[in-house]
């Protein structure tokens, strides 16, 4: 089995994969806040323990009981709630991931935050066709808003979600818009296709004109699946063969593997104000948190409290100025 390094994978799920201007490295942008403030989320709608003394105490506090176990957080970390909030959601954990792939393993392991969403989760960490992208989309429903004079679409839960953060945000003079236009919401795989095509084949006739392939093993690598053409291009790399737009370091430092952001799952938002530490603790308040290490004007919708982020299985990251969600793995 392959082993990729965590350095490349970092920018593996790299969820702005599909705008032109988001998906390179941002340098130096935040700015010096913390993003440590108490949060205000609501709490969850379950009643436990305070059910009605006049009520059929035996079922109701039972089946209540039973129901905010199955809201809560389950013991064992990420792994644990990544499985049960699957199955919250009907999906079986095993066609979501699969196991035997080191990519997807490390993919879930650095950016599966998305998976503990309230709203619907993927149900693939590595999508590999339009198709399945469109059947998760239509499934998962989505609502188009306007903001900033762009048409944003996300799952109807989280477009909620941000509305009520931007309100505040507006409340309090601030403003939360999308960045780089409709593509800071909902993505086709087509596109996340595009881009990483607009890098592979280059780098491919590059190395081909270079020796450093045959044109035997170009045609070989341009003809496999999407996920081993993936595996084999991080193969490559290992060997100085990379993929990027200047041929000097990772294609993932400068797109994501196709299928693998979050922007397919309508559960991610680009914004523009990522530098403001309110703005981020808004959107903290309301679900949203930072979920994808480096990549920071993207953010996640998870639904969750941030106070119980940790019991959910993930860490807190904090790194130039603000924090990240990733699993605990
Ligand atoms: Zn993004």
């Amino acid at each position: 089995m392959m082993k990729v390094p965590s350095s490349v994978l970092l920018c593996l799920l790299i969820t702005c994969l599909g705008a032109s201007a988001c998906y390179e490295p941002i340098a130096n942008t935040s700015d010096s806040g913390s993003n440590q403030s108490e949060s205000v989320f609501p709490e969850p709608e379950s009643t436990a323990g305070e059910s009605d003394p006049d009520s059929n105490k035996g079922s109701n506090s039972a089946k209540e009981e039973e129901l905010v176990k199955e809201q809560g957080p389950a013991n064992g970390g990420f792994r644990a709630n990544f499985e049960s909030n699957l199955k919250r959601h009907g999906i079986d954990p095993g066609s979501v991931l699969d196991t035997s792939n080191a990519v997807e393993s490390r993919i879930l392991a650095e950016y599966g935050a998305v998976f503990l969403t309230t709203a619907d989760p993927p149900s693939k960490v590595m999508f590999t066709s339009e198709p399945e992208v469109s059947s998760f989309q239509s499934n998962a429903g989505s609502v188009a808003e306007r903001f900033g004079g762009v048409t944003i679409e996300l799952q109807p839960e989280a477009m909620n979600a941000l509305k009520k953060a931007a309100s505040v945000a507006d409340s309090r003079g601030l403003k939360i818009t999308p960045r780089d236009g409709a593509e800071a919401g909902r993505r086709s795989y087509a596109k996340t296709l595009d881009l990483w095509n607009s890098r592979f084949l280059k780098a491919a006739d590059h190395w081909r004109s270079k020796g450093r392939l045959t044109a035997d093993q170009v045609s070989r690598l341009k003809s496999l699946p999407i996920k081993e053409q993936v595996s084999e291009v991080l193969e490559l790399e290992k060997s100085g063969i990379y993929f990027n737009t200047f041929f000097n370091n990772s294609i993932l430092y400068s797109v994501a593997a196709p299928g693998t952001s979050q922007h397919l799952s309508m559960l991610a938002f680009d914004v523009s104000e990522f530098q403001n530490a309110e703005v981020r603790n808004i959107l903290a308040e309301h679900g949203w948190f930072r979920t994808v290490q480096n990549d920071e004007p993207h953010f996640t919708y998870l639904g969750l409290k941030e106070s119980d982020l940790p019991s959910y299985g993930l860490k807190k990251v904090s790194k130039n100025g603000g924090d990240y969600w990733i699993p605990d793995i």
